[in-house]
Order: structure tokens, then sequence, then C-alpha cells
């Protein structure tokens, strides 16, 4: 194949494109560094199959050549980034996908959208299942990437519907790995950048909120298991009734191309995170209580059933494991030593 890959010198682009290199695919990765970095990709920048494009999303997309897939995962993807860069997170989220969407029409490729856990807002129900309509304050600070997430997803399935596009949605659950940035402001980094300086860990209101954190090498293989998943054979009531095409998707969240969680179900509280961190850092750090942001969520833990059963897929490596390597990474990355 050969791939464009939105925002892939982000966190999780970056780790994509490789996944996708390794597997012999050739990569245009195309960023504008808004929160990616070229250090992401540093060790990519010489293959004969890479390029690399600094280009916005936003702006007129042209690419030369043919392409298998589009892959959008450009945007800005922590609270702390979504609210430096509103308007830029809903221009991403909206007028970068149009884009997106438009250059795989036209090159006939498959596309595949990055959404998010954020979706279900502050979910009324735990854990999430792909059906949850969820609970979004489209005003609140966040709002600004719970709805451009909500748009994209809205726009991408009526590509799909309408241009019969074949389109894949992945709703990415809390994601931590080697790359997230030092000062990005999640949860896991800036508890291991205060436990390995020896701050307090800032735990933002009384830390009983929970999450489910997965390992970014588990999140790339299950994105990727979806995006070469073979699309559904089209039936004869799809080929001839848009009216009933229409109708049987969405009556079908089971369907490749209905949005899909990856992520891994085992939740934590914050509080219990932020022990984790200390004890296996071996730092002598302590817990500092802060407020807590405006619409956090209290709860938050995927339903993995569709991936498991759609893709034969489940992460691998345990909340620990992951740890262990990202402390790793910002202890030889940062010259932190604790
Ligand atoms: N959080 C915290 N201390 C921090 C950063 C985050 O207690 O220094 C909390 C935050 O309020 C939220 C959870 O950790 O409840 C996860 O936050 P993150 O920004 O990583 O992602 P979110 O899941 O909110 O998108």
């Amino acid at each position: 194949m050969r791939v464009l890959v939105t925002g892939g010198a982000g966190f999780l682009g970056s780790h994509l494109c490789e996944s996708l290199i390794q597997q012999g695919h050739a990569v245009i990765c195309l960023d504008n560094l808004l929160t990616g970095r070229v250090e992401n990709i540093s060790t990519l920048l010489g293959h004969p199959k890479f390029s690399f494009v600094h280009y916005n999303v936003c702006d007129y997309l042209h690419v030369d050549g043919d392409l298998d897939g589009v892959l959008h995962f450009a945007s800005p993807a922590s609270p702390q980034d979504y609210l430096e860069y509103p308007i830029a997170t809903l221009k991403v989220g909206a007028l970068g996908t149009h884009k997106a969407l438009g250059l795989a029409i036209a090159k006939g490729a498959r596309f595949l959208l990055a959404s998010t856990s954020e979706v279900y807002g502050d979910p009324m129900v735990n854990p999430q299942p792909e059906t949850y309509w969820g609970n979004v304050n489209p005003v609140s600070p966040r709002g600004v990437y719970d709805e451009a997430k909500r748009f994209a997803e809205a726009l991408t399935t009526a590509y799909h519907r309408f241009h019969g596009l074949d389109t894949r949605i992945v709703r990415i659950f809390n994601t931590f790995g080697p790359r997230m940035r030092p000062n990005d402001g999640r949860v896991v980094s800036n508890f291991i950048v205060q436990a390995l300086k020896g701050e307090a860990l800032t735990v933002y209101g009384e830390g009983t909120q929970t999450r489910s954190f997965c390992y970014v090498d588990d999140l790339v293989a299950g994105i990727l298991a979806l995006l070469q998943a073979q699309p559904e054979a089209p039936t004869r009531d799809t080929q001839f009734h848009t009216d009933v095409r229409m109708a049987k998707i969405a009556a079908n969240p089971e369907s490749i191309h209905a949005p899909t969680n990856i992520g891994n179900p085992q939740e934590l509280t914050v509080l219990d995170i932020a022990q984790m961190v200390i004890k296996l850092t071996d730092s002598s750090s302590t817990i500092t209580k802060q407020p807590l942001p405006i619409d956090d969520p209290k709860v938050r833990r995927p339903n993995i059933d569709k991936a498991k059963t759609l893709l034969t897929w489940e992460p691998k490596v345990t909340l620990e494991q992951g740890l262990e390597k990202t402390i790793a990474y910002f202890r030889s990355e940062f010259n932190l030593v604790k």
C-alpha cells in the first residue's frame, strides 16, 4: 500500500508511520507540526519509502501518484493542547477531515478516521459500547475537541453512505507510551516527569475519576487490523437503494464502517495511577491535589467486544509493562535520572 498519514509526526501518528513502514508499505507523512515534532519521525526520515510534508491538512490537499489509504490523525489531542488551540482543533476536525475525505475519493483510497472516546463525553454508561451516543457539553472548553470529532464521524459516515467510500472510524481511548511530549499535560506523561524530577504529582480533583490506559503498540496493532480488515461486500440493496443502504448502516453498529472502540479495558482511578508511577519510578515524590478541569469525565472504560470479534484484536501489554517502557523513554530522552 501507499498511504498518507495526516498528523504523522504526532505521538500516535509517528508510531503508526513506523509500523506501516515495518510492514513494507510506502508512507507519506503530513504534519503542520503544531503539536507534532520532527524528532518523532527522525528514524524514518532517510527511509526510501517514507516522505515528510510540512503542511496543514485544512488547506487545499494534493498528493502526486496513487494512494491506497488516507489515515486522518491530525489534531491537537491532549486537553491542554485543545484548550490552547481551540479553533485549530475545530478546523482540523471539520475542514481537515473534509479535505482528507476528498483526497480519498479522488484517489479511490480507503479512509480511516482517528476518533476518540471523548465522543462519549462524561458518560452515563460504563463501560462505553459503540452504541452509546454520549453525554457531551458542546460549549465546554473541551467541547471543541469532542464536537470536532463527532462532526468528523458524521462527515466520514456521510461519505461512506453517499459516495460509497470505504471508511473506518477508530474511537481511541487513553493511550500512552514513548514520544508523548513531556509537557502535553496528559496524566501519564505529567506523572512520570514529576516523579522522575522528584516533584509532587498533581492529582486533579480527588483523583477518584477513572481512566483505562492502552499501551501505544497495542493501539497501533488494533488500528492496523481495522484498516486492513476486508470491506463488506455490497449487497443488492446497498447497490441500488440508497435509502435502504442508509437504514442498514445506521442500524448496524457491527459493520466495519461503523465506529470501533480500541483501548484497554483495565480501568483504574487517577490516584491509582499516581501511586503506580511513584512505585515504578522508585520516587520520593508526594501527591498534591489541584482543581478538577471543567467537565472532566468521571469514568471512562472501553467495551471492546466489537474489536475482539471483528478484528480478533485485544491488548497484550499490561499497564505495568507499558509504564516501565514509557518511564525508560522519559529517563533516556530527557536525562531525567531518578
Ligand atoms: N489528570 C490529573 N493530573 C494531571 C493530568 C491529568 O489528575 O497532571 C487527570 C485529569 O483530570 C483526568 C485524567 O487525569 O481526570 C486523565 O487526563 P488526561 O489529560 O490524560 O486525558 P483525558 O482522559 O482527560 O482526556
